[in-house]
């Protein structure tokens, strides 16, 4: 029997998460943190931040990337993911939010594992590119303004190596991608995004529907 992804009403996603979720303290302590703040829905949510930390182990990453930190909670998951030397680039504008996330990798016991550069992403993805570091990474997690994700996929696509992993967060956009009546600027951004990435052959694709979407493109050898 094929058929589509079950839609997953409160029941099932309650029952999804009592079967499989395992959050450490830590995270759920910054989730439970975050869930006040005013931008709550930047988070990621817990499945999708085990996801990314089963992604990291399975492909042996060392070397990864992040843009858009927010409040730190998937740099937290991945750096827990990470072996002892491994690093997460960590790109934000925000010093607020940020200082949370720090607070979080602090008292994780990570911090030593993420390099936050302060900056527009696009500055730092270019000042990794040009001190050589083209190829050095095996994972790159994009969650940051719509409007730039194609400039953010295609740094990243020359920062990770051949067979690298590339996830990027929202790709279904709380079904707005789906709704001609939606024109927005964000929504007609990620629509640009997808339909790059579809004709992309330097990658191959999967379009996870978890959460608010979450596309994995795997850097062809
Ligand atoms: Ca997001």
């Amino acid at each position: 029997m094929s058929r589509r992804t079950l839609p997953l009403d409160d029941r099932l996603y309650a029952y999804l998460l009592s079967v499989s979720l395992r959050e450490a303290p830590i995270l759920a302590q910054l989730r439970a943190e975050t869930a006040a703040h005013p931008l709550a829905q930047m988070q990621i949510a817990p499945e999708q931040g085990q996801l990314m930390a089963l992604l990291v182990q399975i492909t042996g990453a060392k070397h990864t990337l992040e843009v858009g930190v927010f409040t730190g909670y998937s740099a937290l998951a991945v750096a827990l993911a990470l072996p002892a030397d491994g690093e997460v680039v960590a790109c934000d504008v925000s010093e607020a939010y940020t200082a949370i996330a720090r607070r979080y990798w602090a008292a994780a016991g990570v911090d030593h594992k993420i390099d936050l550069r302060l900056a527009p992403a696009v500055d730092t993805l270019d000042q990794l590119l040009a001190e050589g570091s083209a190829g050095r990474f095996d994972f790159a997690f994009i969650d940051a303004d719509k409007q730039n994700y194609i400039a953010y996929y295609e740094r990243c696509l020359s920062l990770v190596r051949p067979g690298g992993l590339i996830a990027i967060d929202n790709v279904l956009w709380d079904g707005r991608v789906a709704d001609p009546t939606a024109q927005d600027e964000a929504t007609t951004a990620i629509r640009a995004f997808n339909a790059h990435l579809a004709q992309d052959q330097r990658v191959n694709l999967s379009l996870i529907p978890i959460a608010d979407g979450l596309t994995l493109a795997w850097k062809r050898l």
